[in-house]
């Protein structure tokens, strides 16, 4: 007889796989779109023009450069990565977190990160089979340093990520604290600074001083999310094993020529950021202005913020016409916490209304 489906699936498909959800993407059809930490800004038409010309001889049939030395670059300028510090690319940086559990991964090897923070780190543990340590951060969302460094002595760690600033919070953690965590850690550190443009605070300046940190880049934050590029940069005696794990063409030739055209209109970008920074100040201090609104502080270009009732606040908010998103806590640090992404002007005005609507 002719096993059922099913079965076969529960047989073959490992049970840590079986167990995970699905990466979740809510439809935004027709909302106010502040819920994945896009830049809302378009580039001026000369500029689109500009970009359409330069795409009209991409050679479609052709696979794209496997090593793209001119945009590595040109990112590593723009991103002010020390001289004789190494460059390597991912389709996103969500990919170079993979490549670097895909070249740890032993059973028993551990993936640590402060908790609350992203989720990829841990989904990409459990695909690579490796384990997961989550250390809770202080009350306050700082690290507990005493916490993470008693984990990092009994789990020992083979890579500790912390993103800078830290996402769903917001926050920098201190550089002191990150430094002992530096010296503490018997494998790699990374430095996940998707959130740079916003922060004004990094450690890329520090690479070669310690020969287990690495410090983690995106473009998706700064506008250019569609295009999926992340960079990882440090030494290059690390970044050849994980070149290892990398499948020969993860860079498309369309983000390829899309990214390095960018990069020579820099200033747009860094006007439009800019612009985020300025109301991510103005939309702060609104909410703050309204009654049983917590605020957290924010380095990046979102705020996390507590309602009393927060599935009702988001759900409301949804049905006038503005996604953001629910962190989905009933208990624990994030308990009734929404998170909000910056917008327009406009934008931001649309969603305070609606929120002041939801919370009255
Ligand atoms: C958004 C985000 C990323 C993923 O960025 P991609 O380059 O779009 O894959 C990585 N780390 C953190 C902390 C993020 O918030």
């Amino acid at each position: 007889m002719v096993q059922n489906i099913n079965s076969r699936v529960a047989d073959w498909i490992r049970s840590e796989i079986r167990d995970l959800s699905v990466y979740h993407v809510p439809d935004p059809a027709g909302l106010i779109k502040l819920d994945a930490m896009e830049n809302p800004y378009h580039w001026p038409e000369a500029m689109v023009e500009e970009w359409l010309a330069v795409l009209r001889d991409v050679s479609l049939n052709r696979y794209p450069d496997p090593s793209p030395i001119g945009l590595k670059a040109s990112l590593g300028k723009a991103m002010g990565i020390p001289i004789g510090q190494e460059v390597l690319l991912g389709n996103g940086s969500d990919e170079l977190i993979q490549m670097i559990a895909l070249a740890l991964a032993q059973p028993g090897r551990v993936i640590l990160a402060p908790e609350p923070g992203f989720v990829m780190y841990k989904m990409i543990a459990t695909m690579t089979s490796m384990d997961y340590v989550g250390v809770p951060l202080a009350e306050d969302f700082s690290l507990d340093l005493e916490a993470m460094l008693a984990a990092i002595g009994q789990h020992q760690p083979a890579v500790v990520f912390l993103a800078y600033p830290n996402n769903p919070t917001g926050n920098l953690f201190d550089r002191t604290a990150v430094h002992a965590v530096i010296k503490a850690s018997p494998g790699l550190v990374v430095m996940d600074e998707a959130y740079h443009a916003f922060a004004d605070d990094s450690f890329m300046g520090e690479l070669g001083k310690h020969n287990n940190l690495l410090v983690m880049r995106t473009v998706s934050k700064m506008g250019l999310a569609g295009l999926r590029l992340g960079l990882l940069a440090g030494p290059q005696e690390w970044l050849t094993q994980f070149d290892k794990t990398r499948l020969p063409y993860n860079i498309n030739v369309l983000t390829q020529v899309s990214a390095e055209f960018a990069l020579t209109h820099r200033a747009v970008l860094d006007r439009q950021t800019q612009q985020i920074c300025a109301d991510r100040e103005k939309l702060m201090a609104d909410l703050q202005m309204l009654d049983g609104i917590t605020t957290f502080p924010s380095r990046a270009n979102f705020i996390l913020f507590r309602v009393p009732q927060a599935a009702a606040v988001f759900a409301a908010l949804k049905e006038q016409g503005v996604l953001i998103k629910n962190m989905g806590a009933e208990r624990g640090p994030l308990a009734q916490c929404l998170r909000v992404t910056v917008g327009t002007e406009e934008e931001n005005a649309a969603f305070l209304r609606a929120l002041a609507q939801a919370i009255k």
